[in-house]
């Protein structure tokens, strides 16, 4: 890949390690993206690679959706940027609402991060309490509060706590064991100040790791008999897993919840939302501080209502749909392995799923570490070498789009059996 490797060089003369987000590098260097569409992504080498990084999830509707250029297109000629209230604003917090009824009022922001920033504040300035406690291994963005023990980029690479991040705001966030309530009750009777508990519900950061049967549950109770607010953090699992997330999927109402990815369909658009009393709080009526230039900018709001738009006008096929092509997909990938006599394990849920070469259960942060990651990124490289692209570590998640066909598929499983013969040896 001639041009890739020329603008990887150029790259990292000006922007550090070449990326502009450290998962996005991989050894020896990224391929550079031309273009994209519907489930296909280009590189600079003429390269097309079917994509199930999918922004990171956040392309559930695939790339360049039409309905979504239309009502984007629509707003680039009325403007891109007022800095005041639009009426778009209130019918896009009415849609959220209507898909999750825990959410009664919201904050629009840009980034996964900086809503679960402002969950964190929200119920640390409800409770007037300090501590939060997180799950090993769930990722909540990159700011110093949540960066402790976190998932994706950071447990590739190896960090627990980020260079730069104070210990006094780390030693504030307590780590318990994901999928293991007693770690959290324990942690709690141990603890009188916690702020907030916050939680991927289905963990999509350390590969794909579900709930155990009643986890979830457990979580609402615990922290309800001891008044401390949960926090879904939905980033990845809102309108992907269904319209109302994993928490109409799981039947638990979270008090705060944090939306991102899957949201604007491919454009900057994050939200906080959640109970009228805690949302309340936010400034300027109430004393915890929130603001960005570019919350709920017309263009990122045109995108993501007409992505919800089209998201509940389809659902009752798609999300059908892509589960059972993902049951199909993974039920043949791990008769594959089974035949090639690898140790391995494979989590899945309506339009995402991971293979780890392990033989034990993956359902922890240890458990997922413990997975040959080296075979991991030996079978990346052959499925990118044959026109696959899945996110570059065994960290993240494989994701379906609605623009992959049963043909993609197809393709794709044979080149996943390809490269777990080579894997094998
Ligand atoms: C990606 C992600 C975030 C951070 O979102 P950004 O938009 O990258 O800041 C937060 N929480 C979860 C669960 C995520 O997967």
């Amino acid at each position: 890949m001639p041009n890739s490797r020329k603008l990887f060089n150029n790259a990292k003369k000006v922007i550090p390690s070449g990326v502009n987000s450290p998962v996005r590098y991989f050894e020896p260097y990224p391929f550079f993206t031309k273009k994209s569409n519907g489930a296909y992504i280009w590189d600079e080498d003429g390269n097309r690679y079917i994509d199930y990084c999918n922004g990171y999830g956040a392309l559930l509707l695939g790339h360049r959706r039409k309905e979504i250029l239309k009502a984007v297109t629509n707003q680039l000629k009325k403007g891109t940027l007022y800095c005041t209230p639009t009426s778009a604003e209130i019918e896009l917090s009415n849609l959220i609402r209507a898909n999750f009824p825990s959410i009664k009022k919201v904050r629009l922001v840009n980034t996964g991060g900086e809503a679960t920033m402002t969950a964190i504040r929200l119920a640390r300035g409800f409770t007037k309490k300090k501590k939060i406690i997180k799950f090993e291994g769930c990722y909540h963005g990159a700011h110093d509060s949540v960066l402790v023990k976190a998932g994706s980029g950071s447990a590739h690479n190896g960090i627990s706590v980020s260079d730069g991040g104070l210990d006094e705001v780390s030693k504030n966030t307590l780590v318990v064991q994901y999928n293991n309530s007693e770690d959290l009750e324990n942690t709690i009777r141990k603890n009188i100040d916690v702020a907030g508990v916050i939680v991927e519900p289905i963990l999509a950061n350390m590969g794909l790791i579900l709930p155990k049967k009643n986890f979830l549950q457990d979580l609402r109770k615990i922290t309800t008999q001891n008044d401390i607010p949960l926090i879904f953090d939905e980033v990845v699992t809102g309108f992907r897993v269904s319209p109302g997330g994993a928490q109409k999927h799981f039947g638990i109402k979270p008090d705060i919840t944090t939306l991102g990815k899957a949201l604007g369909n491919g454009f900057t658009i994050a939200a906080v939302g959640g109970k009228k009393e805690i949302m309340d709080l936010l400034s300027p009526a109430g004393k915890v501080y929130q603001a960005s230039t570019f919350a709920g900018n017309p263009i990122s709001v045109s995108a993501a209502i007409s992505s919800i738009k089209e998201l509940n006008k389809i659902k009752n096929k798609l999300y059908s749909k892509l589960e059972r092509y993902n049951v199909r997909f993974t039920h043949a990938l791990d008769d594959i392995a089974t035949d090639l006599k690898i140790s391995h394990q494979i989590n899945f849920t309506s339009s995402m799923f991971q293979i780890f070469f392990t033989n034990k259960p993956v359902i922890n942060y240890k458990t997922s570490k413990n997975a040959n990651a080296k075979k991991f990124q030996k079978m990346f490289k052959i499925l990118l070498k044959n026109g696959i692209f899945i996110a570059p570590s065994q960290f993240e998640v494989v994701f379906l789009s609605d623009a992959h066909t049963q043909t993609d598929l197809n393709r794709t499983l044979d080149v996943y059996q390809t490269a777990l013969k080579s894997v094998k040896n």
